[in-house]
């Protein structure tokens, strides 16, 4: 079927395909880029924990090597290790300053010499850690102390705050880092927390440390997402509403093919894929041919043959079907016109029109042109209109078929006997033929009453004084009957079938 009957969807529903055809590759593609992102944020953030984690292990490992070296001298005079404590904190980098512990009391210390605090071993994750708010010297600035101990022996050392605050800052750039022990945390600004550790919406990432009792945690603030994609992406956006625009556009044209039979007219209209076809029609009792119905022909590259009624409502409701008639007249004349010198007596050539060519009056200059095609006098031309689609007497339409009467032009009225036209109907137009439509051709033979109609037919045509054309005449019964009843013209695949135009020049040049 090379059209389909689909109802135009509503202008609201087409724009909303549209738009939704052009928006479904953005979304998407922004879906799968925002998870891109994700992936890749996360990525970074292990990867700069696992850097943070990697520098404090190596400061740690400075802090308890200087614990291990004062373990042993612990439980001696203050005064005389106190040389040794202040040696530890010279010469190994990061250490701030170190203390030696007796029986879990702070007796000495490095900053002060002698001294006294009692020690909770408690305080210390995995009882070697502390992250504490500061010291005595800077009670606002934080400290990491690591105590060892072995029996009464202890040793403390302390890691400057500002190192650690310092390796969050600069590891950290735009990840947020913060140092935990227990439940303190250090934030990259240097402030010891004690609250819990609030969430990182973005990314967030915990890493302990296998070595020593602390954990480091990594992330990214609110809409770093979306902050990442746009600073990093723009090229892909790009291209994303590139396709949106594209898959927008092919969404549109799309619907348009799909809900418009009258596109597809016009393309084969323009392709000349529209062709006659020609049915002999034979005098009533001579069986000769006389003349020929045009019927139109769609020659469809892949439906092949297309029969006119799966495509002609099509083209009516175009208004497609007036220039493709124009077409059919023009390509009949050129076949028909050079071999019209040899016809005996007028040659009736009937062409099919509808009301849609009744509404102004340009099917008259196409009926001039038509007969001028011939020599004067060899043809009558038969505009054959159907009953089922009468046309109002309105004055344009009255002062056609004035015109078209004047130019010699007949009408028939098609299908006679399936509409509702009156005698006045036919009185008004001048009416030349009526055509028997077959249905009721195919009633002889049939029941009495059947029969009755078809006589009333001919009776009536035969009082108006109208000539008859009897369609579908498939039988010799069918023939004989409208013979004896005075038909004057029959037509039907008892005398020929519908045929190309090569075929009806050869079978019409043998008789
Ligand atoms: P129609 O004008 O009544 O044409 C007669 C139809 O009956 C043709 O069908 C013809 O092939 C068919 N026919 C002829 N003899 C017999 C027969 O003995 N038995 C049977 N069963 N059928 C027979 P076709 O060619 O398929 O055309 C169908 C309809 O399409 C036509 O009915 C006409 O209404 C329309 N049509 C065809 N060509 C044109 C055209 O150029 N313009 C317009 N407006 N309509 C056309
Ligand atoms: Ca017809
Ligand atoms: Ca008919």
């Amino acid at each position: 079927m090379p059209l389909t009957v689909k109802p135009r969807r509503p202008r609201a529903s087409r724009i909303a395909v549209t738009l939704l055809s052009g928006l479904l590759p953005v979304i998407l593609g922004s879906a799968i880029l925002y998870m891109q992102a994700g992936r890749t944020l996360e990525q970074s953030t292990r990867l700069t924990a696992e850097e943070a984690i990697r520098q404090f292990e190596l400061m740690l490992d400075n802090t308890a090597q200087a614990a291990r070296e004062l373990l042993p001298l612990a439980g001696q005079s203050c005064i005389d290790v106190n040389l040794a404590l202040r040696e530890q904190v010279t010469r190994r980098p990061f250490v701030r300053s170190t203390n030696l512990v007796w029986d879990d009391v702070n007796y000495c210390s490095s900053l002060f010499g002698d001294f006294h605090e009692k020690i909770d071993a408690g305080d210390y994750s995995d009882g070697k850690l502390a992250l504490m708010k500061g010291n005595l010297v800077t009670p606002n600035s934080a400290v990491l102390v690591y105590r060892i101990s072995e029996g009464k022996k202890g040793a403390l050392s302390t890691l400057d705050g500002y190192h650690l605050s310092n390796v969050l800052r600069m590891i950290g750039h735009s990840t947020v880092l913060r140092l935990q022990v227990g439940s303190n945390w250090l934030s990259a600004d240097g402030q010891f927390h004690q609250e819990a550790l609030p969430a990182l919406p973005v990314a967030q990432t915990r890493l302990d440390s296998t070595r020593y009792a602390f954990s480091v945690t990594a992330g990214f603030p609110e809409g770093e997402t979306w902050r990442y994609m746009s600073s990093e992406y723009p090229p892909l956006f790009s291209l994303l509403i590139f396709f949106g625009v594209v898959s927008g556009c092919i969404g549109h044209f799309l619907q348009k093919r799909s809900t418009s039979p009258s596109h597809e007219l016009q393309r084969a209209m323009e392709a000349a894929e529209f062709v006659p076809y020609f049915q002999p029609v034979v005098h009533g009792d001579s069986k000769k041919w006389s003349g020929a119905e045009v019927l139109m022909r769609w020659n469809h590259p892949k439906e092949g043959l297309v029969r006119p009624d799966l495509f002609i409502p099509f083209a009516e409701h175009s208004g497609l079907i007036v220039p493709m008639t124009r077409s059919l007249m023009q390509q009949t004349a050129q076949l028909l016109g050079p071999v019209s010198a040899s016809f005996n007596e007028p040659f009736h050539i009937g062409i099919n029109i509808t009301a849609s060519h009744c509404k102004d009056l340009k099917l008259v200059e196409d009926c001039r042109q038509f007969i001028g095609a011939f020599v004067p006098g060899t043809i009558n031309l038969v505009l054959e209109l159907t009953e089922r689609q009468l046309i109002e007497p309105t004055p344009v339409t009255l002062q056609l078929f004035e015109q078209l009467h004047e130019l010699g032009v007949m009408i028939a009225i098609d299908d006679f006997g399936t509409g509702h036209s009156s005698l006045g109907y036919l009185r008004q137009f001048n009416v030349d033929f009526l055509k028997i439509d077959q249905s009721f051709v195919a009633m002889i033979g049939a029941d009495a009453l059947s029969r009755h109609i078809l006589d009333s037919i001919i009776e009536l045509s035969a009082k108006l004084d109208l000539g008859i054309v009897a369609e579908g005449v498939e039988t010799t019964e069918q023939s004989d009957y409208l013979s004896a009843h005075g038909v004057n013209f029959l037509q039907g695949y008892l005398f020929g079938r519908p045929m190309p135009g090569a075929d009806f020049l050869s079978a019409l040049s043998h008789r």
